[in-house]
């Protein structure tokens, strides 16, 4: 038996986070996938639990050792997905999430063919951009690369198998929910 692999993409800010925090609290089955990131981190985080955060040359490194099963670079730093864990989880059955951007979606699209790949739109781009200045914690020039990344990752929706609009979060969650199960 392998489980499935769930690709979730969304510009920064939608609320891919949130979404996912309520979807595992009714599915303690899926496993969500910890990233690596060179980003310092924000306040609340902690190494290991919402990402293991990597210098940039321990992340050159860990690239260069075939250890990731897909990475990027956004907003000036790298992300990406160890491939062990999530190798592990989909042998033994379990349905596996990552939450990435799109250069890291459509790598994955070309490994895992059979992964399903879902998009998370903003209501629209003024909500997203004052959901963003409203989590506070980036700086203006990170704010403003992330929404234009925003834009180009919207352009980019079709690409997707699936596509949630984020605008009734209990709406948009229980869609979320029916496509993962
Ligand atoms: P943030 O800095 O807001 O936590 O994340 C910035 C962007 O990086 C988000 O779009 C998030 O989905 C994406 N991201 C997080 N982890 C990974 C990863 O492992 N690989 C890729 N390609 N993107 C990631």
């Amino acid at each position: 038996m392998t489980g499935r692999l769930i690709v979730l993409t969304g510009p920064s800010g939608v609320g891919k986070g949130t979404l996912l925090k309520a979807l595992l609290e009714r599915h303690p089955e899926l496993y969500l996938s910890t990233s690596a990131t060179t980003r310092l981190p924000r306040a609340g985080e902690v190494d290991g639990v919402h990402y293991y955060f990597y210098t940039r040359d321990r992340f050159e490194a860990t690239i260069a050792a075939g250890a990731l099963l897909e990475w990027a670079e956004f907003a000036g730093n790298y992300y990406g997905t160890p491939i062990e864990p999530v190798q592990a989880q989909i042998d033994q059955g379990n349905s596996v999430i990552l939450e990435i951007e799109l250069a890291g979606a459509r790598q994955v699209a070309k490994i895992f063919p059979t992964a399903v790949r879902i998009f998370i739109l903003p209501p629209d781009l003024v909500t997203l951009e004052a959901r963003i200045r409203e989590r506070g914690t980036d700086s203006a020039e990170a704010i403003s690369c992330r929404l234009e990344q925003a834009t180009v990752e919207i352009a980019a929706q079709n690409e997707f198998d699936y596509r949630i609009v984020n605008d009734d979060f209990e709406v948009a969650l229980a869609e979320l929910d029916r496509l993962v199960i």
